[in-house]
């Protein structure tokens, strides 16, 4: 079963006020987007961000993640046309479409839309309405409405892909949504109970209340790493990814990247999934030189697998020689880029030990780490 979700984050957002679309301003530290994707990682197989085609920095910036971008279109269901044109090749089965201003929601809501999709080609969370409903002017209650009935329709929206694409392309236009345009072609759209913390952020206020939801669901966890490695002979040393020329190397059964070992080690520890050492056995040959890229990659994974994303990592080398600093912002880049962060997500700093101990005598090198996960 091959899933994706489209993230239309094309809108102007102009309701909640400033210059910056809602999906740019900062929430809880991050940015709305920010959120909202990370809620899609792991969950389903592919993401699609739809971005406004003026967004220039936005495209620059998402092109080098693993989503798959499109271009926002004239209204709402032409960017989620596009969404599902940029999905064509990919043997889709199930299609999610949501939208970027709700940052809330959860996991568990994500695969309650799966899953009611085994059984209806269309499902999709609605509120039972609660509150007595009016009618009026503004000023003064004009009449009631019966509530019977009667849902408050969220997203994500989840659908067949085939049927969903048939749909948008039959429909003359004007849905305030997805299922509208899949009623209008005949898809039962099943409803799941939504939740009400799956707030749209629509108005100023919203930020705050988004903000109190996300403090009380937020499930942080953090972990350490320690490595050291030995010098040994050599030209050059790997630290964090980059080849730093030194006039000794460092030894160890892999390229001995004691930088790499400790964040790797930091993502295990959050996790409570052991160490390099147990998923990557010394004694296993085909690990003998290997690039410790391999590792870290696989520690990323398996948070990823596990539901979490990770916030933010901080290394530090402990040596006298060589020195970090000129090569501190290659590494942070290569870190990056492996772990599929943003730069300022990584943190690489040095220290001497004052020439005191191993490390102060020039024997070898120690790394420290600390990561910050957050489950998504
Ligand atoms: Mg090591």
């Amino acid at each position: 079963m091959t899933t994706a979700a489209i993230i239309v984050a094309a809108g102007r957002g102009t309701r909640v006020g400033g210059d910056i679309q809602k999906q740019w301003r900062p929430l809880a530290g991050r940015r709305v987007a920010d959120w909202t994707i990370d809620r899609f990682q792991g969950q389903v197989d592919h993401i699609v961000l739809v971005l406004s085609e003026g967004d220039q920095s936005a495209w620059s910036e998402f092109e080098r993640t693993n989503l798959i971008l499109a271009a926002g279109g004239s209204d709402r269901a032409a960017s989620v046309r596009n969404g599902l044109d940029a999905l064509a090749d990919l043997e889709i089965e199930h299609v999610l479409i949501h939208d970027v201003a709700r940052p809330c929601v959860t996991t568990d809501l994500i695969q309650c839309v799966l899953s009611a999709l085994n059984d209806s080609p269309a499902a999709a969370p609605g509120l039972a309405v609660t509150d007595a409903l009016w009618t009026g002017d503004g000023h003064f209650v004009s009449g009631t409405q019966d509530r019977t009935g009667l849902f408050a329709a969220q997203t994500p929206q989840g659908f067949h892909y085939g049927a969903i694409v048939s749909a948008h392309a039959a429909h003359p236009g004007g849905a305030a949504d997805d299922v509208e345009a899949a009623r209008a072609a005949g898809l039962d759209v099943a409803i799941v109970p939504g939740d009400a913390d799956n707030l749209k952020i629509t108005r100023p206020e919203d930020f705050a209340r988004a903000e109190r939801i996300m403090g009380t669901n937020m499930n942080v966890r953090l972990g350490n790493g320690y490595d050291v490695h030995r010098f040994g002979d050599g030209d050059h040393v790997i630290l964090c990814g980059v080849k730093v020329p030194h006039d000794r190397g460092l030894q160890g059964h892999s390229d001995a990247d004691v930088g790499m070992h400790a964040v790797t080690d930091a993502i295990y520890g959050a996790l409570a999934q052991g160490d390099i050492g147990q998923h990557f056995p010394p004694s296993d040959p085909q690990w003998k030189g290997a690039a410790s890229e391999i590792f870290l990659r696989h520690a990323v994974e398996l948070a990823e697998t596990m539901g979490y994303s990770i916030s933010n990592v901080d290394c530090t080398l402990v040596c006298e020689y060589p020195k970090i600093g000129p090569h501190a912002s290659a590494m942070r880049a290569e870190m990056a880029r492996i772990m599929g962060l943003r730069a300022d997500q990584v943190s690489v700093k040095a220290t001497t030990s004052e020439r005191l101990g191993f490390t102060g005598r020039s024997e070898g090198i120690a790394s420290l780490a600390t990561a910050c996960l957050v489950k998504s």
